[in-house]
Order: C-alpha cells, then sequence, then structure tokens
C-alpha cells in the first residue's frame, strides 16, 4: 500500500503485473430480493484497477442495491463477489458477519444524502474510520485528513459541523471521508442529485480529477454526459438485470439494445 493518501492504493496482496488490466472485483449472478420483490435477478460485474464503470438505468433497475451489495450494508441471497487479494464470498452459503465486513476492507462508499455524522466537526467525520475501524494512529489520520481536506479546498472547514456547510461542500466531505479509509474501490451512489444544480459541477470536478489519478470507481449517476466523459465502462441496468454494457461510445452512442435505446431516449 501507498503511504500517500492522495493516490490511489494497489489492491491488497497482488502483484500488479499488467497496470490497468489486473481485475479488482469480480461480481458473479447477484441475485437480491426485498420480500417478494426480486430486484437483483442476476447481476455480472467486472471490475479492472483503474477503471470507471458507471452503472446507468431507470429508477428502480437495482442499481443503488448493486452498490450497497458491494459494500455490505445489503445482502444478496445468491451471487458472487470477489475481491482481489480475499477470499471470494458466496452468498448463497450464507456468509459470515465477519465476511460481509470484510468487504469493507476494499470499498468506501460516497452517498446520495452524504450521510455525514451531524454532531461532529468535519475533521472527526474523516478520521472516524480510520482510527475507529482500521485503528490507525490519530495523529497518522489526521495528518492525511487534512491533507485530502487540503485538497478539495476544504481545510478551513475542519472545525466546521456539516449543518454549516454547503451540499456541494458536505459532499466534497463525504468525498473525503471515503478517500480517508484508502479503499482499492470507491463507490459513489448518485452523488450529485440530492445538491442544488449550482453545486454539482464542483462535485463532479472532484470525482473527474479523482477519475484521472487512477482511483477505481463504480458509480450510480444520472448524469449521463459526466458518465460519457468519465466512464471506462457504461453498464445499463434495468428490471434487475444488466441489458448491455460497454464504453461510453457504444452504449450512449450507440446502444445495441431497444431497451437502452429507449431510455436514452426519454433523457434527451
Ligand atoms: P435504483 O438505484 O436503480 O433506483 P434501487 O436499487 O434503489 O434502484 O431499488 C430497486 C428496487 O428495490 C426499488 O423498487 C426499491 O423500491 C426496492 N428497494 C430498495 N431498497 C429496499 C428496501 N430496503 N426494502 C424494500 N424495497 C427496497
Amino acid at each position: 500500500r501507498t503511504d500517500d493518501p492522495l493516490q490511489p492504493p494497489t489492491p491488497a496482496g497482488r502483484a500488479i503485473t499488467e497496470p490497468g488490466d489486473a481485475t479488482v472485483l469480480e461480481v458473479r449472478a447477484l441475485q437480491k430480493s426485498f420480500g417478494p420483490t426480486q430486484v437483483l435477478r442476476s447481476i455480472d460485474l467486472t471490475v479492472r484497477r483503474g477503471q470507471v464503470v458507471a452503472l446507468i438505468g431507470p429508477s428502480g433497475s437495482g442499481k443503488t442495491t448493486v452498490l450497497r451489495s458491494l459494500n455490505g450494508l445489503e445482502v444478496p441471497e445468491a451471487g458472487i463477489v470477489h475481491f482481489a487479494g480475499s477470499d471470494a464470498i458466496d452468498f448463497a452459503s450464507s456468509p459470515s458477519r465477519r465476511e460481509l465486513l470484510g468487504l469493507r476492507d476494499h470499498s468506501a462508499m460516497v452517498f446520495q444524502q452524504f450521510n455525514l455524522f451531524p454532531h461532529r466537526t468535519v475533521l472527526q467525520n474523516v478520521i472516524e474510520g480510520p482510527v475507529q475501524v482500521q485503528k490507525r494512529p490519530v495523529a497518522e489520520a489526521t495528518a492525511d485528513a487534512l491533507a485530502l481536506l487540503e485538497r478539495v479546498g476544504l481545510a478551513d472547514k475542519r472545525h466546521a459541523y456539516p449543518f454549516e456547510l454547503s451540499g456541494g461542500q458536505q459532499q466534497r466531505v463525504g468525498i473525503v471521508r471515503a478517500l480517508a479509509l484508502k479503499p482499492e474501490l470507491l463507490l459513489f451512489d448518485e452523488p450529485t442529485s440530492s445538491l442544488d444544480p449550482e453545486l454539482v459541477g464542483d462535485v463532479l470536478e472532484v470525482i473527474r480529477e479523482l477519475a484521472s489519478e487512477g482511483w477505481t470507481m463504480v458509480l450510480v449517476t444520472h448524469e449521463l454526459q459526466f458518465a460519457s466523459h468519465v466512464a471506462d465502462n457504461v453498464v445499463f441496468m434495468d428490471g434487475g438485470v444488466v441489458v448491455e454494457s460497454g464504453p461510453p461510445s457504444e452504449v450512449l452512442v450507440n446502444p445495441k439494445n431497444d431497451r437502452t435505446k429507449q431510455f436514452l431516449h426519454r433523457l434527451l
């Protein structure tokens, strides 16, 4: 692992022989129901190191559920999630709580509603995970947090509380909090959809920079223009399945599937 908090870490326990081609994550045949409703029917997904994968699709198609399943926030009934450097988790064989929590060694989530702790300062929010969960020394976690806050222009807000910040600033803290965990994979769940339009640009700019620096990420987004610029791979989901996936130049510009065409047509 690199010690520089600004740089994406390499996948744990894995020698990188071909940067850019190493697989960080394999998902196979993921299935998840809520009560009688099957939300994920059979999801396959591959994420390689340094890739940006955008999950798009109509509301209710299961995108957020995929993301939350990767982070142990939802527990699928069947399917496999395999992060490089760890054993594959087979959901059909009732994984232990320890295995599920182990997923969080690999990824960190940026939430639509920011999910900052309201009664803690910006700095306390950022160092919480590194100190409490990862047991890193407070001084080291604080130094990293300040470097990360500096880079998103929020070092001067370190002692502020979330309610004192704009939505865009809160979301940049949300991103810093995820980065502070040094995850191999960043998960973004519609990171700009609860922001006022004039605040969206700053947050997208931070994500764009992270992508160009080589962070690996899976991004649920409705911002198709943005997805077409930053994503290496676009995955179009509908009704709990992956309907079509490929580079933006194919999926967004020349979709093959009628459902993809209809979805894009409605948004244009
Ligand atoms: P998307 O992100 O594509 O909008 P979601 O993954 O959020 O889709 O949701 C897929 C479906 O699962 C929706 O119909 C939603 O109402 C349902 N759903 C999501 N979470 C829950 C839950 N905790 N309990 C019941 N239904 C849920």
